[in-house]
């Protein structure tokens, strides 16, 4: 049940078609994960906390540095020094006392990472390194939990959604070469890429719409172009491949 201000708080979203009180009542329900207090954490938390989503974790182990500041839009010039969940979780709370927010500052590694997403209903891949995305793509699968990738580079960016047991996976999609460390980044891409996740997020909780599934959305911020690859499921992937629809029944 919504209550009174929250019915006026959502009111432009409840109106949206396919949405109502219904859609909102969901997202009230839902509890999603966060990998990454950065720019694409910044720009997907903001605007679930937004949304009204029930739960967000949020789990990132930085501290929060100058040079984070041309995009990690939840952390400003005071925050240099904190904990990014902490500095996030602050500002979050003022924009949305209604939505519960766990602060998390850890490293998601091998060892934690099933315990960290266990409870939630998805996972947002809001990382900057592969590794981790990796280590997220796999617990996604083995516990049948939806899976946001999002990426950025320079002016562009990616997105993705994945449906375990039903789409291509991350791993399905990129077999590529770690990239380095210290990447180029302008603040508006992981704005672009966040909000596309956080648009998926939303679509998936509230029923709506076709998601970017199987489609890896490529965004060219200098072209202004946003151009779309289908990519399939591996049936040989290291990942995805050995589920048979008998054992993801199960989970
Ligand atoms: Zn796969």
């Amino acid at each position: 049940m919504l209550t009174k201000g929250e019915m006026e708080r959502y009111d432009r979203q409840i109106i949206v078609r396919g949405f109502g009180v219904e859609g909102q009542e969901k997202l009230k329900k839902a509890r999603v994960f966060i990998a990454g207090a950065g720019g694409l954490g910044s720009a997907a938390a903001t605007y679930l906390t937004a949304a009204g989503v029930g739960v967000i974790r949020l789990v990132d182990h930085d501290r929060v540095e100058l040079s984070n500041l041309n995009r990690q839009v939840l952390h400003w010039d005071e925050d240099i020094g904190r904990s990014k969940v902490a500095s996030a979780a602050e500002k979050l709370n003022q924009l949305n006392r209604g939505v519960e927010i766990e602060a998390i500052e850890e490293m998601i590694t091998e060892a934690n990472v099933s315990q960290l997403v266990a409870g939630f209903d998805l996972i947002v891949d809001a990382m900057d390194n592969l590794p981790t995305r990796y280590l997220l793509n796999k617990v996604a699968i083995e516990k049948n939990i939806p899976f946001f990738h999002g990426a950025v580079h320079g002016f562009e960016g990616r997105a993705i959604t994945i449906i375990p047991g039903e789409t291509a996976c991350l791993r399905c999609v990129y077999r590529g070469v770690i990239p380095e460390d210290k990447f180029p980044v302008i603040g508006v891409t992981p704005a672009v890429i966040g909000c596309i996740q956080a648009t998926e997020v939303i679509k998936y909780i509230v029923g709506v719409g076709q998601l970017l599934t199987n489609r890896l959305l490529v965004y060219d911020g200098l072209s202004m172009k946003f151009t779309e690859f289908r990519v399939k499921k591996d049936p040989n992937c290291e990942h995805c491949g050995d589920l048979r629809g008998e054992e993801t029944s199960e989970r």
